[in-house]
């Protein structure tokens, strides 16, 4: 049984926590809360660091949850450089680096996840460099000089979105993607293609099917030698290849995990009281899907929020449509719901040079849409997109496909 006198714990104090943390407040909860995290700063939101933070026309301010006045007038506890290092279930406790224990009514754990290493890239060289938190993306920034010869390695979002950011300060870049394609896992064909090409005419040399044999220097690399003999010099390397979810506290401790730390619809964790939220936690959004994770401000915004409640007691199951985007030069991607690397069932060409793509389940319902075009411009189709998935009325792909059929037309039908 939980100690009700005892503090509820977020643990993890990235945007899932830092939400979580405003909403107990927001809903009234005054009892002792404490916020923990292995980064100095207040939690953030991450996706300026690879656009304008990265640019420099952002700072941490700009991107932070709250700031230590309101920490202080919500009379939140936050436990900055000194990590969770043991959690204790069974006893509704947890231990801290410096070996101090903790006794917790109620846990979160939103511990999100770090950016996966490249094994053949040298421990020590200065010049490789990652991108997960706000420190990282101040040293990156400082490292893009004008004329640096930047050699991204990864084509999924970081990547992209650095390659964008760097030819916008004016640094020479290269990205090296593995896949025949960009962002192949998670995109359908044509955006990938289109991704290809505002690169290409950005300036960007990317290059598909990469096989890197070494990372040539010691404390500096100095080029990059790939599989077909090519060598290329580089002053920077960018590496991007995927994050990995921060699950060994909760697999040590015997809470049950699968690729992230798995939860039932309430977010519960399969240890008494305590809830997992963000980038870190496996879920299924229905009782019969898969399980899966979402790395997304989207996900970790509503997770740490709905995660919040069910510390309250409201038991109220996660339903949340999912989705993501991604800005690079003046174009915007958006997603909502559903989507596949696969082929769209329906695909409508916009005027501004952009278009829709749709995926609709058996019964012909919207299931997911992916849309792409200049600055914020898909936004509001996108918008339209959400109403229909969740109105769930049978399409018709022809009607979806037709740029002349309006989407709110489809919404009254
Ligand atoms: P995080 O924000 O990673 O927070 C977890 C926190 O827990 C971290 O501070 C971590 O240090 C801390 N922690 C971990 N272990 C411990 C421990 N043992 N003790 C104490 N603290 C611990 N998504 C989009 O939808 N659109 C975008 O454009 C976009 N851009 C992005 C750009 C970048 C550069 C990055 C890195 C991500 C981007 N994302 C974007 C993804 C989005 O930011 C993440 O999905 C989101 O930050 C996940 O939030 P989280 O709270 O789960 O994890
Ligand atoms: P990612 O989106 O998973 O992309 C990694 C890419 O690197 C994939 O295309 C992968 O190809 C490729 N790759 C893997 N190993 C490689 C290698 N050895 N050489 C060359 N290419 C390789 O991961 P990420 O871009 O690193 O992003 C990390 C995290 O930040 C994710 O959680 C992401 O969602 C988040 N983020 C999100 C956004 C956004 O939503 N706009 C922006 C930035 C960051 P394969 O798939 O073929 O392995």
């Amino acid at each position: 049984m939980p100690d009700h006198a005892a503090p509820m714990i977020i643990l993890g104090a990235g945007h899932a926590g830092g939400r979580a943390a405003l909403t107990l407040r927001d809903e009234g909860y005054d009892g002792p809360l404490i916020l923990i995290g292995d980064e100095p700063h207040l939690p953030y939101e991450r996706p300026p660091l690879s656009k304008a933070l990265l640019k420099g026309t952002m700072d941490l301010s700009g991107c932070s949850l709250f700031d230590p006045a309101r920490l202080a007038d919500l009379n939140i506890q936050h436990l900055a450089g000194n990590p969770v290092t043991a959690l204790d279930p069974a006893r509704h406790r947890l231990q801290l680096a410096d070996g101090q224990w903790l006794d917790y009514a109620r846990l979160l754990i939103a511990t999100g996840g770090r950016a996966r290493r490249l094994p053949i890239a040298p421990e020590q060289a200065g010049n490789v460099l990652y991108l997960r938190t706000h420190d990282e993306a101040v040293a990156l920034r400082t490292a893009l000089q004008p004329g640096t010869r930047l050699l991204v390695i990864g084509g999924g979002f970081i990547g992209l979105e650095v390659a964008a950011t760097a030819r916008a300060l004016g640094c020479q870049v290269t990205l090296l993607e593995a896949g025949p394609r960009l962002a192949g896992r998670v995109l359908p064909e044509r955006v990938s293609a289109a991704l290809l090409e505002l690169h290409a005419r950005n300036g960007v040399d990317v290059r598909l099917n990469v096989a890197i044999e070494a990372l040539q220097g010691t404390d500096h690399v100095e080029s990059v030698q790939l599989v077909n003999g090519e060598q290329l010099a580089c002053d920077r390397v960018v590496v991007g290849i995927g994050m990995q979810p921060n699950i060994e506290l909760a697999r040590a401790a015997g809470i049950d995990v699968g690729q992230g730390i798995r939860v039932d619809e309430q977010l519960r964790t399969s240890a008494a009281d305590i809830f997992a939220a963000g980038d870190v936690c496996e879920f299924r959004l229905h009782p019969d899907g898969e399980f899966q994770r979402q790395e997304t401000w989207r996900n970790a915004e509503a997770q740490g929020r709905h995660a919040a409640l069910n510390m309250l007691g409201r038991k109220l199951a996660f339903n949340d449509t999912p989705g993501f985007w991604s800005d690079q030069y003046d174009w915007g991607l958006q997603t909502i719901g559903q989507i596949a690397p696969t082929e769209p069932d329906a695909t409508r060409a916009l005027s501004t040079g952009g278009f829709v793509l749709f995926y609709l389940d058996h019964q012909q319902r919207l299931t997911g849409a992916c849309g792409w075009g200049p600055g914020n411009s898909i936004a509001k189709d996108i918008k339209l997109c959400e109403r229909l998935i969740n109105s769930h009325i049978a399409l018709d792909a022809r009607q979806l496909a037709h740029p002349e059929t309006p989407l709110k037309q489809l919404l009254r039908s």
